[in-house]
């Protein structure tokens, strides 16, 4: 995988990243998460440096996914101008940076955020956490809301976004949606992934929707009851680890991204 601008994106935050991804999808359910930590340990595979931001506010479920239930430390950092400020440390999961609000809200409580306040929250996750150098932070987003991408768009040069939706034509409806929610905050598509393809909701219809929609396909991950399982017990980073049509699925995905 190479570097998709080569450039610094986290500049003005002060974030040492190469490349910031975000993981988008119109509706929930299709499987966002999963592809968005799985993608995540393909590239740590791969040998990236990488961190995982949990942005779904309305539903953080990373923590879960990747099996933690650490908390994170807060930490004294000297700044270049010599003063100390407190910057918040991410959680490691099998060698994977992760932030997310599920680390702050107690398990079950509803989350009601409005604009200014998800606009803090997640600036606080870049700007407020010690990533040290990456070469990948993935951004796993709220499904169908603008919100917390125009806040990227505004604070990030992101390297791009990447649809996760699954065949069936309303979930390709919905993709649409969310492909023109990143167009229009100016945060360039870099393809379309098509999720939990098979015989029960089809195959080949978010290839065929993003020929129309002139994006990338970046390839299919099946309907597999090891991805559920792996995912649902937070064993994630065993899915892209072990020998499996899973596994050959999801390096390939990340390959293409
Ligand atoms: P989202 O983030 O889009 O709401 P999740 O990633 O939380 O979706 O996935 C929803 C459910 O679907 C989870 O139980 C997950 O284990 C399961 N799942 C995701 N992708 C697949 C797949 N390819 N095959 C089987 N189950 C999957």
């Amino acid at each position: 995988t190479t570097d998709i601008k080569g450039k610094q994106s986290g500049g003005r935050l002060g974030l040492n990243v190469k490349n910031i991804i975000a993981v988008g999808a119109g509706k929930g359910g299709v499987g966002k998460s999963t592809v968005a930590a799985s993608l995540a340990y393909s590239l740590k595979q791969f040998g990236a440096r990488v961190g995982l931001v949990d942005a779904d506010v309305y539903g953080p479920s990373i923590p879960h996914l990747v099996g933690t239930s650490e908390k994170p430390m807060a930490q004294e950092f000297q700044g270049k101008d010599g003063q100390t400020m407190t910057r918040i440390v991410p959680v490691e999961a099998n060698g994977l940076k992760v932030m997310s609000m599920a680390f702050f809200v107690e398990p079950d409580q509803a989350v009601i955020w409005r604009g200014p306040m998800l606009h803090k929250a997640i600036t606080q996750f870049l700007q407020d956490t010690e990533w040290g150098e990456l070469d990948y932070l993935i951004i796993d987003m709220p499904p169908g809301t603008g919100d917390v991408s125009l806040t990227l768009s505004q604070l990030l040069e992101l390297a791009g976004a990447v649809i996760v939706c699954s065949p069936q034509q309303v979930a390709l409806l919905d993709a649409v949606k969310a492909v023109q929610m990143f167009r229009q905050v100016k945060i360039p598509v870099l393809g379309i992934i098509e999720n939990m393809s098979g015989e029960v909701f089809g195959q080949g219809g978010a290839q065929a929707k993003g020929e129309e929609l002139e994006i990338p396909f970046l390839g299919e991950i099946p309907m597999n009851a090891e991805i559920r399982i792996k995912s649902d017990s937070g064993n994630i980073s065993q899915l892209v680890e072990d020998d499996s049509e899973a596994q050959a699925h999801l390096l390939k995905v990340a390959e293409n991204v």
